[in-house]
């Protein structure tokens, strides 16, 4: 096995390496998951940053040229995303516009919406959200309830959908919506692109344990909905969503290296005492430590296994759902054990005066939850390893 890169990739590395350097205030990085963009100047801030990575022709390096992309071959994606992991860099703002909705309408939009919606995606001109939950169907997708019922020209839609992240912020949604209830719940769906500023919309925040406003519920009222927006046939919806849905586990959106966190908890294992001495001269800790560097590292390979599966063309394999669990559940243990180590201390939250590393420990223990829930729960994954990877019965 060789893990070397070639001297062209490598190359790559550097050039980007050098542009972060360049283009990346110090004081930007590692703050990235200390707030969700709720507040407006929150935003913007992010909003500048995509916008430097744009116009450094750094934004969607994995589209295809002729959309605004740099056409980036799967090592360099790779490369990209471990130097950003590398710096803690903050996070972009039109991400599901971007790895999701973009890509989907590559595939399935007519040549209007991609004239239309496509160009504003990367210089976040317009930001996207995704209509997909609901208050009653997460896990249980296909079952979705919100009804657009076919009115000539438009649908008229009538539903509510849940957990929407950056609704508050975004210009557009897609919109997974039943157009016949009395088809079999995968076979009467419809994918829409919906205006959200169209009267009949109210975006209502829902306040996470953090205190942060990340996502909200969205609810439509008699909502008008051009028939123009609607992607791909009419009850067909449900390809549309799965190709939408399979963009959302590639390699772009994943962790690859969660080196950086562990060895700010070795640095946080430096500052604080167990026993009356430094935390880090104590066994227990230093294995508790270089355990999860253990796993991290593991985590690192399997996310190399994925990419060569897809060098390879082969179809995906269980590398997207061991990967999302095992980084999920890592960065839950490790904030826990930061949690311990603070004892005390870990009261302390997030910038009060007198914590430890600015209280941001407590803030990223109670954030490593969502992890464990977004893009389908960890249970989901289980069940997925279990029946299709081990082949054990369904449960
Ligand atoms: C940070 C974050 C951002 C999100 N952003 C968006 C967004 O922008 N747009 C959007 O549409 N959605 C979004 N979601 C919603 C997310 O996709 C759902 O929360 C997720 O799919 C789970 O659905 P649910 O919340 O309805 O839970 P449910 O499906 O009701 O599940 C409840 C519990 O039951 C378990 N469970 C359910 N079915 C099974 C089963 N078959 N076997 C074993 N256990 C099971 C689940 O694991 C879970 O623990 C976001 C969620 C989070 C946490």
């Amino acid at each position: 096995m060789d893990f070397k890169f070639s001297r062209e990739d490598e190359a790559f590395r550097q050039e980007f390496r050098q542009w972060l350097e360049t283009n990346l205030p110090r004081d930007w990085r590692d703050d990235g998951e200390l707030h969700d963009p709720d507040t407006k100047d929150e935003f913007e801030r992010r909003r500048s940053w995509h916008r430097k990575l744009y116009d450094g022709g750094w934004m969607c390096i994995h589209w295809p040229t002729e959309y605004g992309g740099r056409g980036a071959t799967l090592i360099q994606q790779f490369i990209y995303q471990q130097e950003l992991d590398r710096v803690k860099a903050p996070p972009t703002v039109n991400f599901q516009g971007i790895a999701r909705v973009g890509p989907t309408l590559m595939q399935w939009g007519t040549p209007e919406q991609k004239k239309r919606y496509i160009p504003k995606i990367p210089p976040a001109e317009e930001i996207w959200c995704q209509g997909l939950s609901e208050p009653n169907h997460g896990s249980d997708l296909a079952a979705v309830e919100t009804r657009a019922v076919d009115n000539g020209d438009h649908f008229v839609v009538n539903g509510s959908k849940v957990w929407t992240s950056n609704a508050h912020h975004a210009d557009f949604s897609t919109l997974l919506c039943r157009t016949d209830p009395s088809l079999p719940k995968h076979k009467g769906l419809s994918y829409l692109l919906v205006d959200m500023r169209s009267p009949g919309i109210t975006v209502r925040p829902l306040v996470q344990i953090t205190g942060e406003r990340a996502f909200n519920q969205v609810f439509y009222e008699d909502v008008q909905v051009p028939k123009a927006n609607l992607v791909g046939q009419k009850n067909q919806g449900w390809m549309v969503a799965i190709t939408n849905m399979m963009f959302e586990r590639t390699i772009h959106g994943g962790r690859t290296d969660m080196m950086v966190e562990i060895r700010q908890l070795a640095d946080l294992a430096k500052q604080v005492e167990r026993n009356g001495r430094p935390a880090w001269e104590d066994e227990y800790v230093r294995q508790r430590v270089v355990r999860f560097a253990c796993e991290a590292e593991g985590l690192k390979y399997t996310s190399l296994r994925q990419l060569t599966r897809q060098l390879k063309g082969l179809p995906p394999g269980p590398e997207g759902s061991i990967m999302k669990l095992g980084t999920s559940d890592l960065n839950l243990r490790l904030q826990m054990f930061a949690m311990e180590l603070l004892g005390a201390y870990g009261q302390f939250e997030y910038q009060a005066p007198g914590a430890i590393d600015h209280g941001k420990w407590s803030h990223r223990m109670l954030a490593a939850r969502r992890g464990t829930i977004a893009a389908g729960t960890n249970e989901i994954q289980h069940n997925i390893i279990g029946e299709r990877v081990l082949g054990l019965p369904k449960g």
